[in-house]
């Protein structure tokens, strides 16, 4: 039988990539840069104003949560000076997932992280910063600091909010919501590694690659069969600095005010809700793989982790087939 494989995406994602068999169905597909990242739809079905409006959704999702953006709601929250400011439910809502998410995680997610995002600045910085600043700059961090009354968010203690650990996920969420309500069947959205599926293509489940930690840009080491799922990938291998041969990247533990001393070089969560898989792979990366288990238990959610030293492992409710060319992860 004749196999026609089709990359998609392969060249542009910077975590993940995706293969799948010939469709039936036409093809609807648009990449943009957004949320300084690239955002990919691709529908099989549907229509090209459906696709735009997906896009334009998370263009509008981005005016909302963006702390880029002078206008959003999050900048409007930062410049508050600890007043209550009213912003949207979505706001108001992806806010309270993030506390949730920092609670359940011991902190080891924490949406006030910006001042050391900001003093460690990874993809413009050679050297660390000295420990006086990394102190200083752990002052404000806290999500104690964050309460949300209603549609109303109010910061204290100075703190600031950056929602990059969980945005991408919530905007996938909600492009998938949309898509189903359009009566789109099969689409892979895709914001920059954030990957939701929906349906199957051609009665398969899809194929999502997972990164090889280091390696070219859509070099896989292993892969992944979804569908109706989400996979989201958080890694080190991305955005970092080395000095004195050790990595400095952008994901950072609140407990020490550095970037994580894990051993996991990414981690890949799978579960239903993109935002919360966003939210943990953050998380997870900070916690390791040990002190993980039980919080993706939690939220019923698999992960497939890489180590620093490009060892691989998974959670119970997944399984590998190794008879292919790459190990081929499913859900049991
Ligand atoms: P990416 O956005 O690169 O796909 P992640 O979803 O893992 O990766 O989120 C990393 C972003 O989250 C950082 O760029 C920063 O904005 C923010 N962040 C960094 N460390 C944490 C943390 N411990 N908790 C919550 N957010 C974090
Ligand atoms: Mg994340």
């Amino acid at each position: 039988m004749k196999k026609v494989i089709c990359l998609l995406l392969a060249a542009v994602l910077p975590a993940v990539f995706i293969s799948s068999c010939k469709a039936k169905q036409k093809k609807y597909s648009a990449t943009k840069i957004m949320m300084t990242t690239v955002v990919t739809v691709t529908l099989y079905g549907g229509s090209e104003e459906i696709l735009e409006g997906a896009i334009g959704l998370c263009e509008s999702y981005e005016k909302l949560f963006s702390r880029t953006v002078p206008s959003s709601d999050i900048s409007n929250i930062n410049k508050s000076g600890g007043a209550a400011t009213a912003v949207s439910p979505d706001t108001a809502g992806l806010i309270n997932k993030g506390l949730e998410i920092s609670l359940k995680s011991g902190g080891a997610f924490d949406i006030t992280v910006l001042p050391l995002s900001l003093l460690w600045d990874v993809q413009h910085s050679a050297a660390p910063p000295d420990d006086a600043s990394v102190k200083d700059a752990l002052k404000t961090v806290g999500f104690e600091n964050v309460s949300v009354n209603g549609n109303e968010v109010t910061l204290k203690n100075d703190a600031s909010i950056d929602l990059g650990g969980i945005a991408k996920g919530y905007i996938a969420d909600k492009v998938a919501e949309y898509l189903r309500s359009e009566g789109v069947k099969s689409a892979v959205i895709n914001l920059g590694g954030n990957v939701v599926v929906l349906g199957e293509k051609s009665g398969k489940p899809y194929t999502v690659g997972i990164q090889k930690p280091f390696a070219g840009q859509g070099e896989a080491m292993l892969t992944l069969a979804l569908s109706d799922k989400t996979a989201v990938t958080s890694g080190i291998y991305e955005r970092y600095f080395e000095y004195d041969g050790k990595i400095y990247h952008h994901i950072i533990d609140p407990a020490t005010g550095k970037p994580s001393e894990s051993d996991v070089a990414s981690v890949t969560v799978i579960c239903d809700s993109s935002c919360i898989a966003d939210g943990l792979s953050t998380a997870c990366l900070v916690l390791g793989m040990e002190k993980s288990a039980e919080l993706l238990k939690s939220y019923g959610a698999e992960a497939v982790f890489i180590n620093r030293n490009g060892e691989y492992s998974v959670t119970d409710g997944l399984t590998v087939d190794t008879t292919g060319t790459l190990p081929m992860i499913a859900l049991k």
